[in-house]
């Protein structure tokens, strides 16, 4: 991953050296090893026979110049993040911070108390309430949602973190949204009901398909998006327990080969999705919301204030579910999805991946970053009056 990562290699493989050459203790040696065979059918598996003698540091650092060379460029950057800021956006328009209901206390919270009623808090913080923008209070799910983009730059559609909704802890945003994306007849079917696209498989190609979503993948969703051949999942915070498992996937999984019309094999593709963190597409929100996490946690271990509490009951837990209630999580939200309204483009022809020569039907084309832009700011004005994708985020 990015420099924090490249330290931690650094010092492991300095502290190894060191090891091996001035103790060859026992435990040093032992621990360096396997602890069992990797055994047979298991050590015809290309990656894990490779990794499987390597240090855990190895395993997880991800080498952008193999899958994800373009990260490197400027123009690149700015494309994802338009629609990391439209994610940021379409989280805060459905902002529900009622984890535990809308009664009782949540000293983290104190700009979202309903100023109407006492000890209330409000669930729709959305400041517009006519008949296309009704308010609800209900706790669906949590303040993580998910945003798929197709390999032209068109947005196919989003989910939302439905945990509460289905009585569930399975029922994630990108796990979801690529189930979504499977039952749709075609991925191709466009939100603005455009034409269908000829002679494009069903729910074939999302290995042309980014994900972005607002938090690190869990091991089930970074199964579900290998399953599906999702090409790279772009997320705004780490999941500190989520164990780096989608950095470990994408380099465990057997890559698939790519063939000329000959047969020969000129390259490969990644198994897995090529984890991409914030931190990679210059998103600033992703270091102020790790912060205001590791902030969070700290205060909830120290047991002075809680999360929640009502009659009785006690709310620490440092859950990161709980943090993205918070009103510190809501301003970073709030600042990201600001970006997204007053985005001044660098790069606002570029295209990217690049076509050369370009197509002639304009439907073809990949976006321009500017393009980018408006399909963004055009697919939160549908959201924002619309709002059924997938199961509701509102009821
Ligand atoms: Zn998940």
């Amino acid at each position: 991953m990015s420099d924090s990562d490249k330290l931690n290699r650094r010092d492991f493989i300095v502290t190894t050296a060191g090891a091996t050459g001035a103790l060859a203790g026992a435990t040093s040696m032992a621990a360096a090893q396997p602890a069992d065979p990797l055994g047979p059918g298991f050590d015809q598996q290309d990656p894990l026979q490779r990794y499987w003698s390597k240090p855990l540091g190895e395993l997880v650092h991800v080498d952008y110049g193999q899958d994800a060379r373009e990260l490197e460029r400027p123009e690149s950057q700015e494309r994802h993040r338009i629609y990391s800021y439209l994610l940021m956006k379409l989280i805060l328009r459905f902002w529900n911070g009622n984890k535990n209901g809308p009664i009782g206390s949540y000293p983290q919270r104190a700009r979202q108390l309903d100023p109407a009623i006492p000890n209330r808090y409000r669930g729709d913080l959305n400041e517009r309430t006519d008949r296309s923008h009704i308010s609800w209070d209900r706790y669906l799910g949590h303040n993580i949602a998910c945003v798929a983009v197709d390999g032209l730059g068109h947005i196919i559609d989003f989910d939302f973190n439905h945990n509460a909704f289905f009585r569930s802890t399975a029922e994630h945003a990108e796990s979801r949204l690529v189930r979504r994306l499977f039952s749709l007849t075609d991925i191709f079917d466009s939100w603005k009901t455009g034409p269908h696209v000829d002679a494009k498989p069903h729910a074939a190609l999302l290995s042309e398909v980014t994900l972005y979503t607002s938090l690190e993948s869990c091991a089930q969703c970074s199964g579900v998006m290998s399953l599906a051949g999702v090409k790279q999942i772009v997320y705004m915070q780490n999941d500190f327990t989520a164990y780096k498992i989608g950095n470990i996937m994408y380099n465990l999984a057997n890559r698939t080969p790519i063939k000329d019309k000959d047969g020969n094999v000129i390259g490969s593709v990644a198994g897995a999705p090529v984890p991409i963190p914030g931190s990679k597409v210059g998103l600033a929100e992703f270091d102020r919301l790790n912060q205001g996490n590791l902030a969070f946690i700290k205060k909830m271990n120290q047991g002075s204030e809680p999360f929640f509490s009502s009659a009785g009951i006690t709310d620490r837990d440092p859950s990161i579910t709980s943090f993205l209630c918070t009103d510190d999580a809501y301003d970073i939200f709030k600042a990201g999805a600001a970006n997204l309204d007053g985005l001044q483009l660098q790069f606002e022809s570029y295209r990217f991946p690049v076509q050369d020569p370009l197509p002639d039907d304009p439907a073809k084309r990949v976006l321009t970053n500017k393009e980018c832009l408006i399909e963004a700011q055009k697919f939160f004005e549908y959201v924002d009056v619309e709002g059924y994708r997938g199961s509701p985020h509102k009821l």
